[in-house]
């Protein structure tokens, strides 16, 4: 039996001593030394995969060490019956709550504003909002519970929308396209954290912009294809949408002639809201390893119908 580690490698060393010494008979392999391919019965990757796993005919488990799975599932080569779980680490949800709530605060304080009067040695005060927006999350998972938490924490009227119904204490929950609509319209901040799919591809456009109420704004940290990028321009040149905060788009890395990077009303950030570290969520790869190999279910294991 063995692991075959085919995911980032920088800082992996660290994830190898703590498999090591939680249980030594592990046998680690580092692609692309794999050794026999017979023998490997689980696999660690990241985005996507970096060879063909359906060569790997013990396969028993897949662990992705990102959150988003979107890219693998599309993979050709994926075996198809081999149970795929995804990264979930509080280190993760405590780096991506971090990222939505400094943004938020910006949003709320002016801080675009207040740094380009900065920049012109412009001595111009704001006055503080009357209320605190409402904030949306789209995408109530793993990593929207936790900002949601903190965000009620800081006494914002915080809500949600899913898939499946279901109840949060002190969150307003939305589920499905007919409660979407309600949902816009009670938000003046809405963050999108949900995963790509066949559903979730394109689903922040002109229709979604225009349901919210005037002058709102967005943070999107899901996934690229999710945003219709023109149509962000068109509503922000409009004044319908306020500001945006980008943290992933279409083509990555972005651009140089982007038209994004030049926009005033919205912040570019590369991808980086909650990177992926080699090492993190350690426990659950363990765990996972011994799950695949006595045929359980894995921990966070992906539903391969609903993509995610
Ligand atoms: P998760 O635990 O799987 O949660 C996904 C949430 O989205 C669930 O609440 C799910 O609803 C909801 N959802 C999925 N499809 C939907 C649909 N068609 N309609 C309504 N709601 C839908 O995922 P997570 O761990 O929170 O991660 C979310 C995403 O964040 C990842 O897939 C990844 O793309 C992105 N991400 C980005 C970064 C970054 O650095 N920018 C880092 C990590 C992750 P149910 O609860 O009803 O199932």
């Amino acid at each position: 039996v063995a692991l075959l580690y085919a995911a980032e490698t920088q800082g992996a060393a660290v994830l190898f001593e703590f498999l090591h010494r939680q249980d030594p008979s592990i046998e680690i392999r580092v692609w692309p030394d794999c050794g026999q391919d017979s023998e490997i019965e689980f696999v660690v990757v990241s985005g996507e995969a970096p060879t063909d796993l359906r060569r790997f005919v013990n396969l028993r488990g897949m662990q992705s060490t990102w959150a988003g799975v979107n890219a693998l599932l599309n993979s050709r080569d994926l075996p198809p019956d081999v149970p795929l779980a995804r990264m979930v680490a509080d280190e993760m949800s405590n780096w991506m709550a971090e990222y939505v709530v400094y943004h938020v605060l910006d949003i709320i304080r002016g801080g675009s504003d207040l740094r380009s009067s900065q920049a012109e040695c412009i001595w111009q005060q704001r006055t503080h909002l009357a209320s605190k927006p409402a904030i949306g999350i789209l995408g109530l998972g793993e990593l929207g519970q936790d900002i949601a938490r903190k965000l009620l924490g800081l006494n914002f009227d915080v809500s949600g929308w899913v898939r499946t119904k279901r109840q949060f204490e002190g969150i307003s929950i939305y589920s499905g396209p007919g409660e979407l609509p309600e949902f816009l319209g009670r938000n003046s901040i809405v963050v999108c954290l949900l995963p790509l799919t066949e559903h979730t591809r394109g689903i922040l456009n002109a229709e979604l912009f225009a349901r919210m109420p005037r002058g709102s704004s967005i943070i999107h940290v899901g996934r690229g294809p999710q945003l219709m990028e023109g149509d962000l321009i068109k509503a922000l040149d409009t004044g319908q949408l306020s500001r945006a905060v980008v943290d992933v788009f279409a083509q990555e890395p972005l651009p140089e002639h982007h038209p994004f990077w030049s926009h005033p009303k919205i912040t570019v950030t590369p991808h980086v809201a909650a990177i992926s570290r080699a090492g993190m969520g350690a426990a659950l790869i363990l765990e996972n390893y011994h799950r695949a190999i006595a045929g359980r279910e894995l921990l966070h294991q992906v539903d391969r119908t609903s993509g995610y």
